[in-house]
């Protein structure tokens, strides 16, 4: 062993050997007090609680939507972009019936 452990200050993003002294992981207490700080603003935390018009951006989401769905699957779900429907296709017919 004997290996130094050297890791980045959450605050000032000093590199040193931190976890040695006694505010480890911080460089000093004023970067300790500063992140504690952050945390009594609720910099770090989500302050407001969820209400209904955080979801409106997905308000026009077919419901049962995958969330984690790639972009291409939530392509698919989607109408076709025009490109992609066959040229002698009528838009409002089913082109798999054709
Ligand atoms: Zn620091």
């Amino acid at each position: 062993m004997g290996d130094i452990l050297k890791v980045r200050c959450p605050t000032c993003h000093r590199v040193g050997e931190w976890f040695a002294g006694a505010y480890g992981p911080f460089c000093s207490k004023r970067c300790r007090l500063i992140d504690l700080g952050k945390w009594f603003n609720e910099e770090h935390a989500i302050s407001d609680p969820l209400r209904p018009e955080h979801l409106e951006p997905y308000a026009d989401l077919p419901p049962g939507q995958d969330l984690d769905a790639t972009d291409t699957e939530e392509q698919d779900r989607r109408s076709p972009p025009p490109s992609a429907r066959p040229a002698s296709g009528d838009p409002d017919q089913d082109p798999t019936s054709a």
